[in-house]
């Protein structure tokens, strides 16, 4: 395949799919990943283990055990660090994170699917909680996997990031999408899925979820997840719904740790905005960008959406 520039579906995103230009598809280095158990702050046995906000234990949904020794399957923690907070107005919001497993070296591909479903309704049980607060516009819920994707801890947990300012990019997003509402009169989300389900980008697809990677990928692997339902955050998903999405995750990412890519992921939602389709993005971060990333915003991909497809269908 010769090279070719590629814009996103609706954003004004550009990528140049160059496959001649590098590596073969799956020729990517492995990253080592060094143990940190006895250091690790997320083991309930850790001396500065923190106190959770919110827990999925054997009993159910919501309260932490008091005894922060007792067994949880998923707590939800304030992030240590955080670099807004509810009382800095200059940079207003909230950070928490979710730990994910209490084990230690359990791997995110490697948890039941039941698990990851849980994790889904944390996510939701969260999203509820932290947009009661009014000045909240904006939240992200995402996972850093591994050094190469910005993961300080080897622990598996995801955080969840939520302020009073929506990033501009998102808000020309929301207006490009109404837009096309009016002239399309559908979402462009709902033709998307259309015009990917039976095509060579087609990762899979059953009767809740679909994934696929996108047609302008800009990371190598990229893969998108969208309820085929169109709704607009995570906390409309149902259980067969939460069910589906937690196998898609398990396949696309066991795919990606067997060659070794560190990757996010990432719930792209605007709450409270019902002509939004919202979407997780799965993007690994094989490649590093460079001058022409940087410098021009465009974006050369060296591993085509239809090869990346193959890959994952494989
Ligand atoms: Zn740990
Ligand atoms: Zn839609």
């Amino acid at each position: 395949m010769k090279s070719e520039i590629r814009k996103d579906y609706i954003q004004e995103k550009y990528v140049i799919i160059a496959p001649q230009r590098g590596r073969r598809p799956h020729d990517v280095a492995l990253n080592n990943h060094h143990s940190q158990a006895k250091t690790c702050p997320f083991d309930s046995d850790h001396p500065k283990h923190p106190n959770g906000i919110y827990c999925f234990t054997e009993k159910g949904y919501g309260v932490c055990p008091a005894d922060k020794n007792q067994s949880w399957k998923i707590k939800v923690v304030s992030n240590k660090y955080p670099a807004v907070t509810l009382d800095n107005p200059k940079a207003y919001g909230q950070q928490e994170v979710v730990i994910e497993t209490a084990q230690h070296n359990q791997k995110f591909e490697d948890l039941p699917a039941e698990h990851i479903a849980d994790l889904l309704k944390v996510y939701a049980a969260r999203t509820i909680e932290i947009t009661k607060n009014d000045k909240i516009e904006y939240i992200i819920i995402f996972k850093n996997q591994g050094t190469g994707a910005g993961a300080s801890l080897e622990h598996s947990h995801s955080q969840i990031f939520a302020t009073d300012f929506i990033p501009p990019h998102l808000i020309d997003k929301s207006q490009r999408t109404q837009r096309y509402k009016l002239e399309h009169g559908a979402c462009v989300y709902c033709d998307v899925i259309n015009k990917e389900q039976n095509g060579p980008r087609l990762i899979y697809k059953d009767s809740y979820v679909i994934a696929f990677c996108p047609y302008a990928s800009l990371h190598n692997y990229e893969a998108w997840i969208m309820p085929l339902r169109h709704l607009d955050n995570i906390t409309l998903l149902n259980d067969q719904e939460r069910l589906a999405w937690a196998e898609v995750f398990k396949k696309l990412t066991k795919k990606l740790a067997k060659i070794g890519l560190d990757y996010n992921y990432y719930f792209h939602q605007v709450v409270n905005d019902e002509d939004q389709h919202f979407y997780v993005k799965v993007t690994p971060r094989g490649s590093i960008w460079a001058g022409v990333e940087i410098g021009s915003g465009v974006v050369i991909n060296p591993v085509s959406p239809e090869d990346a497809a193959e890959y994952y269908r494989g």
